[in-house]
């Protein structure tokens, strides 16, 4: 590898860039996780993060990656046999179905075509057909992370209401939480899962379910085996301000910080910025003469755009010649996107001019791989963000 200078410019839509004063908050010493100061730190994160979910109930932390807390959402609503709903929107919601699967669960997959998020429409004629109520929860990646596409998650909240159907409903916001609006509370979100690596800005380790009471009652009965995510034992030792095992004390630090941050900006600015970011960078798409991957206007996501790339080129020679000559990091396309699609993230710890950085990239990198690109694509971006 050269020698490098300046900071490396990390645009995969997750992990994102860790501010400063994250990685400065990280490098306290860690202190007893039984001690009265561990039990105000949780104290005061179990409520600092409520805002970020949009809920006033309890949120669960683990450390683990957003792996794990899609399976806590799992194994604490749901028992062996039971029939779930998965809309197929891409690759993180077919891995979420496969998890399913293997956790014994009996999982309907709505298909999809990567390009649209989950369709309300689908939601309601699939829980209106099933009038003996066979399906216990419904599963949705909210902002798949694969294709840059949102789904609509009040919509599918009024479609499964419009059903009477009692289906609980499960969120992955892994990388949408703290970058897009998100409202567990107000759209009935039973489990909502998430991670500390995307819109959070913090590296890696932690993830999470926001839990809603009916997501609570059920995981009194529900039956498919557990320990470790178990929510009972944590939420118990919650309560006394710990953990039932040893925890991720400085990420618990970095998260501390972050939260303040998120709160400092204000949740409708941060979503705002997201939002004008990505707009931005579909300007600097369509000026390129490239096509964004997200097919419905109502769904572009915030924190990152999937670009498709014309059938003759391969976007992982795109994204070698970006990391090779200028040091950035470009998100690969996923399973069947895999060398369709280059991934710009634009989300988290980031400002007009790390877009302008990243899109410039993207706009040299284009040229050098010898693939056909309006230079005019860089301009209209520029315009966006130079706009009143
Ligand atoms: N769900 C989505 C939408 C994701 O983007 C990811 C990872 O990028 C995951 C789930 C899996 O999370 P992790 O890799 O932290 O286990």
């Amino acid at each position: 590898m050269p020698a490098r200078t300046g900071r490396h410019f990390l645009q995969i839509p997750g992990p994102t860039n860790v501010p400063d004063q994250v990685l400065r908050a990280m490098a306290a010493p860690t202190i007893d996780h039984r001690g009265p100061e561990f039990a105000a730190l949780t104290a005061h994160l179990l409520e600092a993060i409520k805002p970020v979910f949009g809920t006033t109930g309890p949120v669960v932390i683990y450390p683990a990656s957003g792996t794990g807390a899609w399976e806590a959402a799992l194994v604490n609503t749901l028992s062996p046999g039971d029939e779930v709903l998965c809309f197929e929107t891409g690759h993180f919601s077919t891995l979420w179905q496969d998890m399913a699967k293997a956790l014994g669960l009996n999982v309907t997959s709505v298909p999809g075509d990567w390009r649209h998020g989950a369709s309300p429409e689908e939601l309601t004629r699939r829980l209106a057909a099933d009038s003996a109520h066979t399906f216990k929860a419904v599963c949705v990646v909210h902002n798949e992370t694969s294709t840059g596409v949102t789904s609509r998650i009040a919509d599918l909240r009024r479609a499964l209401e419009s059903t009477g159907h009692p289906a609980l409903l499960l969120v992955d916001t892994i990388s949408s939480l703290g970058s897009i609006d998100y409202r567990h509370d107000e759209w009935g979100v039973d489990v909502t899962v998430a991670g500390s690596q995307k819109g959070l800005m913090l590296p890696p380790g932690l993830s999470f379910n926001a839990v809603s009471d009916k997501a609570l009652a059920a995981s009194k009965t529900s039956r498919l085996a557990k320990s470790f995510w178990d929510w009972a034992p944590v939420l118990e030792a919650n309560r006394r301000g710990f953990f039932p095992y040893t925890p991720a004390t400085n990420l618990l630090y970095a998260l501390a910080e972050a939260l303040d941050m998120l709160a400092a900006e204000g949740l409708t600015q941060v979503y705002a910025r997201h939002a004008r970011h990505a707009a931005a960078t579909r300007a600097a798409v369509r000026g390129w003469g490239l096509e964004v991957l997200c097919a419905d206007e109502r769904e572009h996501s915030g924190s990152l755009t999937a670009v498709l790339m014309p059938e003759d080129c391969d976007a992982d020679e795109l994204r070698a010649v970006v990391l090779e000559r200028f040091d950035m990091s470009l998100g690969a396309g996923l399973g069947r996107l895999a060398g369709r699609v280059f991934r710009i993230g634009h989300l988290g710890h980031f400002n007009d001019l790390t877009l302008a950085g990243t899109l410039t990239g993207v706009q040299m990198g284009l040229g050098l791989a010898g693939f056909p690109a309006d230079p005019a694509g860089l301009p209209a971006a520029l315009k966006v963000l130079g706009a009143r």
